[in-house]
């Protein structure tokens, strides 16, 4: 954050000779004259704000005239970027007004708590939908197993030929392993139990809900942290009812018989123990029936599914899975030198417009012109209720997501976007999030500048910049972004330098 911000109020301060000559004569009544004659935008506001603060705490402390001397001596040095950001940093008053109050968002086992309780309120009332939004921010802020890293990526220092062209293709965005993660707990383990209850809880509503798999994975979960052995005949029964809702007879009479054999250790008292006995007896006759019923002819199965398809509550509950994220449309034929668009738009370039899009014939209303993945992507920093609504890996919606096992700011859709995202990206942003969304700017651009630099290494953007920044000046702007091949791939950092 220190790097985002100081970067550019080293840029804007020395961007602009009229403050460097106003501070010069200390009058800092003219800075605000200044500040109010540049273009209008929040962001602009904020950081003019700031800028104003940081001139009106060196006046005060009388650094300013020799800081304004360093930056003139600095800005001549060969690595004049890098020794005015040392130079900024290192300054105390600079320091201390970069120190942001963050709120952090951790995990708390009280918060957790508090949450199912009144996850339980509301499912009890049947509110179905407000039990499953406490229990989300139940899982969101119960203590998780730690998360340690297993796979490392290839990062070694490439040491071939500085001038080889070539060097840019090592610049694409490489699809990442995922982490691999292991989040390992001890068998009988009661660290975990509270997030394993409302796993546990959270599941009970999305069988209610008709959402089974999504169901049986919260019960999955609940087991792997350790879920109380006395009470997993509840979520053993329960994922045998998901199962045979699925038609999957045959692992739900497994599922059973896991029970069945749970149910001779546990020695419950009467009548609790009759109540399950009976309950698991109906189960298993159900199954055994559905599992006959199947093996019969095509005619029959249409029928039973249509019989046991069960009817959803109401039509509110059934919206909060009706969101669907559809794949991307396909582009018929490919624009062969910007495989993003499609043959009918074509790249074109004045020296007064800049590089445009341009029509290379009749386009039909509808027709897909361009289909682009992002070069980085990331969910409004600004919402907190959309961090916990969208994966912050693939963006989509997800209404029983699991949270980073650090933070309670993030999201993910699945186990398997959880690790991919904890790998690429929020690993590193984990700690800094907070301090990011409290900086209060209004677009998300913070966040995704250091999605781009976290997505090349450091010691490959240092060789390459130095050859991007010449080509900007060498290379005729039409050319921008494309590679020696006369491609444009948007994966490519290349397209992102130059833009
Ligand atoms: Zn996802
Ligand atoms: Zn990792
Ligand atoms: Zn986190």
């Amino acid at each position: 954050v220190a790097v985002v911000w100081t970067w550019s109020s080293v840029d804007y301060l020395l961007s602009c000779e009229s403050i460097r000559k106003l501070t010069l004569k200390m009058d800092i009544s003219n800075f605000q004259d200044f500040c109010d004659s540049v273009n209008e935008n929040p962001e602009a506001t904020k950081f003019k704000r700031k800028a104003k603060d940081l001139c009106q705490n060196l006046l005060d402390s009388g650094k300013l005239e020799e800081v304004i001397n360093n930056l003139d001596s600095l800005k001549c040095n060969e690595n004049a970027e890098q020794s005015l950001f040392k130079y900024f940093y290192n300054l105390d008053n600079v320091k201390r007004y970069l120190s942001h109050p963050v709120t952090k968002a951790t995990k708390s086992e009280a918060t957790s708590v508090q949450y199912r309780e009144d996850g339980n309120k509301y499912y009890q009332q049947k509110d179905l939908e407000k039990a499953l939004h406490n229990y989300k921010f139940s899982i969101v802020y119960a203590s998780h197993p730690p998360h340690t890293c297993t796979v490392f990526d290839d990062n070694v220092i490439d040491d071939s030929n500085r001038s080889d062209p070539r060097l840019f293709k090592g610049l694409i965005k490489q699809k990442t392993n995922a982490c691999a993660a292991v989040y390992y707990v001890e068998e009988g383990s009661t660290a975990y139990n509270n997030l394993a209850i409302s796993y546990a809880n959270r599941s009970a509503v999305l069988m209610e809900l008709g959402q089974y798999t999504k169901s049986i994975s919260d019960i999955n979960r609940a087991f792997e942290l350790q879920y109380p052995n006395d009470m997993c005949y509840k979520i053993l029964i329960r994922k045998a009812k998901c199962l045979i809702a699925l038609k999957k007879c045959k692992c739900a009479q497994d599922v059973l018989h896991q029970c069945y054999n749970l149910m001779e250790k546990l020695q419950l008292p009467e009548p609790k123990y009759t109540t399950i006995m009976n309950s698991l007896n109906t189960l298993k006759q159900k199954c055994h029936l559905d599992y006959t019923k199947h093996s019969a002819t095509h005619h029959q199965i249409q029928e039973s599914q249509s019989s046991t398809t069960s009817a959803p509550r109401n039509i509110d509950d059934n919206l909060i899975f009706a969101y669907s994220s559809p794949e991307p449309p396909k582009i018929p034929d490919c624009n062969p030198r910007i495989p993003s668009l499609s043959s009918a738009v074509q790249m074109e370039y004045t020296h007064k417009q800049g590089r445009f899009m341009a029509a290379a014939r009749d386009i039909k209303p509808g027709e897909v012109i361009g289909v682009e993945m992002g070069f980085v992507t990331c969910v409004s920093v600004e919402d907190a209720a959309s961090q916990h609504t969208f994966c912050c890996t693939c963006l989509n919606r997800c209404s029983s997501p699991l949270p980073c096992p650090t933070c309670a700011m993030v999201v993910f859709c699945s186990e398997t976007c959880r690790d991919i995202g904890l790998h690429e990206f929020h690993e590193d942003e984990c700690e800094i999030l907070p301090a990011i969304s409290s900086l209060g700017f209004v677009s998300n651009c913070p966040l995704l500048a250091l999605r781009v630099l976290n997505s090349i290494p450091y010691w490959k953007l240092k060789r390459v910049v130095p050859l991007l920044q010449q080509l900007a000046i060498s290379q005729p702007r039409s050319m921008h972004g494309f590679n020696e091949d006369y491609d444009y791939d948007s994966r490519n950092y290349q397209t992102v330098f130059h833009l």
